[in-house]
């Protein structure tokens, strides 16, 4: 077992008050265990030292210099302190803005540690962000390697480091090796205790380095197992083969106003297919943004429905949830189907009912967020487990939803594509179908690039799309404003927009701090075409499908990720008019951002896209975290993690595949292999 302490509020860590413990929380840390295995995302090397006249390459310098002169620059309170260094290589100034106490530190003609980044101008060597230390002094950050770490507001790397380092040293002793000690991929590791010491305090870069390469492999072990064990899982189960009339959906088919794609059908009959053999499906269906895949899957649903099984259909925000939910109302009540939704926010007195509604078999079709795998929803006889925008959840969330079956089929959904060589890993053993071709009547988006100062014209061409009665939508990368940085802001523009440069016109506002209620409102309103322009943070990146919406414009697109901006504008171009992307960009942007924006322009094919945000973001840098876009993993990464990922299947294959008993429900060496694990969810275990 995990040892109890670990799983005990972070607050009882020694230096964590309530403001920390806050700031903590907001970082996803809530339990020591949390914050014993927040990793650091880099390491300051105080241990080589590098001389002053290194400064001049912009890399960081850390190296003994003598206090040669003091001076002042500035007047009143801007009067500045300016501090001569020197070494045997250079000569160089600190610039002490609002530090002025550090005259009486940094004494003339005494020996500092100094660690700053450098530039070099005027023929001056100078530096604003420096630390320095007295030989001797007791505060250590000198010497050493320092870890840097994931912070947030009201942490500092200072903070951070103290409160880890009194964790460890009260309940280091009591972290447990989970890794079996018999894994050929786990033989040269240190122990898990050891590990953490150095992954956190590493006295040399080799410690660091084979601390990490063990939670990397840890983690790609446990995530293997888990894929092993599904995979063993399928092959070996069998079920009655289910007969398919597929009634209901003829009546739905018949009801549309258009016919289904080539694609569509083709995916469905796969499907159909799945459904009706004898072990149960596991499939992903991809397909770029737009080419329908929500109706595919209500269809699917319809067939399970038929042969009187449940089916749980689960989207990343409630928004999307919704959306779907409401749609399925409209095309499957009719027909008889019971659909319900169910999110986190849904209040007890309505929640209670319908629970017991799903338990007793009184609901076909449940749509929801996550909350579909809360501990206390159970269904009757969950026949089917639809996961929409499959790429937003954990991979565990997903299996959750299964464990509410007994063997349910299920069907994964995603837009994002995922590279072939991942595919097999992660989903080896899933069948994937495609849909490429886009409804037919489509116009391509026309995209265009406007740098902010000509925002103008861009309003100008949108009154006129407004005036023709098409709408819009208005995206930000902030909802608020911030005093640290200069982005605008959703609310903001909202009010600018609305009282100044659309003043006669219907605006909306929706980002995800707005309460639920009101979220659903807004975007009912501007379904309705109530409101015409709507201003929006990315909660409208995911699924959101408003036919007559016509212009997207994305302001500091030079924010926005790849795939996001490929989501965002994949919201326009749905109906049979023409439609309009603008990305709006501010100078000066890093290249990779240019890119990314070029290729926007150049390329609406989502798989394309897709290939080129793997080669742009390249293998992802040291934390690991979520580059892949498909999965949250903590430390790994998949692509530069790859050859690691291989060795740690092999080893959780064979483990599975030598001991089935892995394999049952009450495998207590599993469930304890299974809480020890970091990525993997409590929730989880519910089903396990
Ligand atoms: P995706 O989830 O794949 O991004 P959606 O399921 O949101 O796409 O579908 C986009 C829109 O296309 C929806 O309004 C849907 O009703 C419509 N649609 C789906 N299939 C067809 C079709 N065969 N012909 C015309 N419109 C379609
Ligand atoms: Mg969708």
């Amino acid at each position: 077992m995990f040892l109890v302490e670990l799983t005990q509020p972070v607050s009882q860590v020694r230096g964590v008050g309530p403001a920390v413990n806050r700031s903590l929380g907001t970082l996803g840390i809530h339990t020591i265990k949390d914050l014993l295995t927040h990793f650091p995302r880099g390491y300051e090397d105080r241990l080589s030292p590098v001389a002053l006249k290194e400064g001049k390459t912009g890399k960081p310098v850390n190296t003994l210099v003598r206090v040669i002169a003091h001076d002042y620059f500035g007047y009143g309170r801007k009067r500045t302190l300016k501090v001569w260094v020197e070494d045997e290589t250079a000569r160089g100034t600190l610039v002490c803005f609002g530090r002025n106490f550090l005259a009486q530190k940094l004494v003339i003609g005494e020996e500092f540690y100094l660690y700053g980044t450098f530039t070099y101008r005027h023929g001056e060597l100078q530096s604003g962000t420096f630390d320095v230390e007295k030989p001797g002094d007791p505060s250590q950050s000198f010497g050493r390697i320092l870890p840097l770490y994931p912070l947030t507001e009201g942490l500092s790397h200072k903070v951070m480091r103290k409160i880890i380092s009194y964790a460890l040293k009260m309940y280091g002793k009591n972290v447990e090796e989970e890794l079996p000690s018999t894994l050929p991929g786990a033989k040269n590791f240190p122990e898990k205790g050891q590990a953490l010491e150095w992954i956190h305090f590493p006295l040399t870069f080799q410690e660091m380095k084979a601390a990490r390469d063990r939670f990397i492999f840890e983690e790609l072990f446990f995530l293997q197992l888990m894929v092993g064990r599904r995979s063993f899982a399928r092959k070996g189960s069998q079920r009655e083969r289910r007969e398919c009339h597929g009634r209901i959906m003829e009546k739905v088919v018949e009801n549309l106003h258009f016919t289904l794609t080539k694609d569509q059908e083709r995916s469905l009959a796969q499907i159909r297919e799945d459904l009706a053999a004898d072990r149960p499906m596991g499939r992903l269906l991809q397909g770029d943004v737009g080419s329908g895949k929500t109706l595919v899957a209500f269809l699917a649903a319809t067939l399970v429905i038929e042969g009187g099984k449940q089916v749980a259909f689960m989207a990343p925000t409630e928004l999307l949830a919704r959306q779907h939910a409401d749609n399925a109302a409209k095309m499957l009540e009719p027909l008889g189907i019971r659909t319900a939704f169910l999110s986190g926010n849904l209040q007890d007195k309505n929640r209670k009912p319908l629970l017991s509604a799903l338990e007793e078999g009184e609901v076909d079709l449940l749509i929801g967020t996550h909350a579909l795998f809360s501990r206390d929803v159970s269904f009757k006889n969950l026949g089917l487990s639809i996961v929409d925008e499959q790429h937003r959840f954990g991979v565990l969330q997903r299996l959750a939803l299964m464990e509410k079956g007994k063997q349910p089929d299920l069907l994964l959904m995603t837009a994002t594509p995922i590279p072939r060589t991942l595919t097999l890993t992660l989903f080896g053993d899933l069948d994937v179908s495609t849909i490429k071709t886009m409804p037919p009547g489509r116009l391509p988006v026309e995209t265009h690039l406007t740098r902010h100062g000509n925002e103008s014209k861009v309003y100008n061409w949108i009154r006129e799309e407004l005036d023709r009665g098409r709408q819009a939508y208005f995206v930000y990368p902030l909802i608020q404003r911030s005093e640290k940085s200069r982005l605008k802001d959703a609310e903001g523009m909202y009010h600018h927009l609305s009282e100044t440069v659309f003043p006669d016109y219907r605006l909306g506002l929706i980002h995800s701090r707005l309460k639920e209620e009101n979220k659903r409102k807004i975007m009912e309103a501007f379904v309705q075409g109530r409101i015409q322009l709507l201003v929006s943070t990315s909660v409208v990146e995911v699924g959101v499908d408003v036919a007559n919406a016509t212009c997207m414009v994305i302001e500091h697109a030079e924010r926005f990720g790849l795939s996001a901006l490929h989501q965002l504008r994949g919201r326009v171009g749905r109906g049979k008019q023409k439609s309009f992307a603008f990305l709006l960009y501010t100078e000066p942007m890093t290249d990779e951002a240019r890119q990314r924006i070029m290729i926007m322009k150049d390329t609406s094919d989502g798989f394309k896209i897709a290939e080129k945000d793997l080669k742009i973001r390249g293998p992802g840098d040291l934390a690991g975290k979520q580059q892949s876009g498909f999965l949250r993993l903590q430390i790994a990464d998949l692509i530069r993690d790859y050859h690691v990922l291989l060795k740690a299947r092999e080893d959780a294959f064979s483990l599975v595949e030598k001991d089935p008993g892995l394999l049952s429900p009450d495998n207590r060496g599993l469930r304890h292999v299974l809480t020890c694990c970091p990525p993997f969810e409590e929730s989880f275990l519910a089903g396990v």
